[in-house]
């Protein structure tokens, strides 16, 4: 790749798209890096969003790095405010908010959106997701108001147990619902999602399981609430605020409709290399070989979508190897997800999706330490609450790598 040509152009600027850049940047210091982002091109780190109450910072405490300081930092150009409506393969062109931009090699790190439930009601749009630093700001300026006291999270997932965590630290009332019959309902087994349970219990999180949300309406002047949420089983709950955290979708529209083959993700091989669906039009455009790679929430490398730091990592790191002229292979070894539940310390690495195997569950006083066992007995995943933690560097040492 020429020093002077269009060079890399990265579509997004979160944790995938600045760490490829990051990375590309420390192996070749000439080519020419472009950030393209439909956000101000600052750096945060998204996944101090869900415990900044309890850490104190604010939404601007929480921006690490402006967009002016990443451009020097880097000697790349990112393009803030632009968002990326097309992607034309034929030409190398994408088409922007802000003009047309030619690419050699294109990197799509566009994330997820929030997954938005069917809720009736006059205040259904009115019920949040935190799925960035801007969403946050909002959710911040709203806690602030006098009036809000109550908030009601729906979805008792990873992000819905950390913002229940942090809001009761911060002396909210939280009230988590969920259609579940217990907390990280994909991520731990029985006796440690009831471990999780009790602690944030005794932590002040009212959990209602087995019901899903109706409706949000806007409450009478005289009921003291801003929205009345009726549940699925018809009960009114009087509340102040409504977060939703039912989970994310990859972004991959742009990809689809490039034609690049989308399955939950975009689909991508080990390379995080996209592919195309129509192969033979490809040829006909005379290339043998795509140059659009995926990376981060959108991406789903060799069947696994794993929206995660550590796994985005990994992958920034060999795509930056690839982009750099050594193709390399990402590789996963075991990669634990530490929950941020103050109440209850947890650690999960979870089995591969469709493994057949059973949770093996020591219970104690203090903690849930859970393995997942293979028929020939060896380990493939575990879940560790409160003491059990400890144990979090060791079983990992134990468990396969992923890819
Ligand atoms: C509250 C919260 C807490 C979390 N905590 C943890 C944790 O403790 N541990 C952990 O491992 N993971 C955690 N995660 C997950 C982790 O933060 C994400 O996997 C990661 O940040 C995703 O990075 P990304 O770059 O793929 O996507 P994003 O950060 O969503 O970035 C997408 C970028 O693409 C841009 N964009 C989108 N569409 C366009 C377009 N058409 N044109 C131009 N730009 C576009 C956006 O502006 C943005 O810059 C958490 C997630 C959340 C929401």
């Amino acid at each position: 790749m020429s020093a002077t040509g269009t060079g890399v152009v990265i579509v997004g600027s979160g944790l995938a798209g600045i760490s490829v850049a990051r990375e590309l940047r420390k192996l070749d210091a000439t080519v020419p890096i472009r950030v393209v982002t439909a956000d101000s091109g600052g750096f945060y780190s998204k996944p101090n969003l869900s415990n900044a109450l309890a850490a104190g910072k604010s939404p601007t405490q929480l921006m690490l790095t402006l967009r002016e300081v990443l451009e020097k930092q880097l000697n790349i150009r990112i393009d803030a405010g632009v968002r990326v409506t097309n992607i034309l393969l034929a030409g190398q062109v994408l088409e922007t908010t802000a003009g047309r931009i030619d690419y050699e090699k294109l990197v799509l790190a566009p994330g997820a959106q929030p997954i938005r439930l069917a809720i009736a009601g006059d205040a259904a749009a009115a019920v949040l997701s935190v799925n960035h630093i801007d969403d946050y700001a909002v959710f911040r300026e709203q806690l602030a108001s006098p009036s809000v006291k109550r908030v009601a999270i729906l979805g008792a997932g990873l992000i819905g147990c950390e913002f229940a965590n942090d809001l009761r630290s911060a002396g909210f009332e939280v009230d988590v619902f969920d259609i579940a019959p217990q907390p990280l309902g994909r991520l731990l087994p029985a006796q440690a999602a009831a471990f999780m349970r009790q602690h944030l219990e005794a932590a002040g999180v009212r959990f209602h399981f087995g019901v899903g949300a109706a409706s949000v309406e806007r409450a009478g002047a005289a009921s003291g609430n801003i929205y009345s949420l009726t549940d699925s089983v018809g009960t009114v709950h009087a509340v102040d605020l409504v977060l939703s955290a039912v989970g994310l979708i990859p972004d991959a529209a742009l990809a689809a409709a490039a034609g690049m083959v989308v399955n939950r993700g975009i689909v991508t091989d080990r390379q995080l290399r996209c592919r195309i669906a129509d192969a033979e039009s490809q040829a006909g455009a005379g290339r043998t070989e795509v140059q659009v790679f995926a990376v981060g929430d959108c991406a789903e490398v060799e069947g696994f979508n794993l929206p995660y730091v550590m796994p985005i990592m990994a992958q920034a790191r060999a795509l930056a190897k690839t982009l750099a002229g050594v193709p390399t292979d990402v590789a996963y070894p075991a990669m634990p997800v530490v929950v941020k539940t103050p109440a209850c310390p947890t650690v999960v690495c979870p089995p591969p999706p469709g493994v057949v195997g059973n949770w093996q569950e020591d219970i104690s006083v203090d903690g849930v330490r859970a393995v997942f066992v293979l028929p020939d007995g060896s380990l493939c995943g575990f879940a560790l609450c409160g003491t059990a933690t400890a144990e979090k560097s060791a079983l990992a040492a134990r468990l396969p790598a992923l890819l």
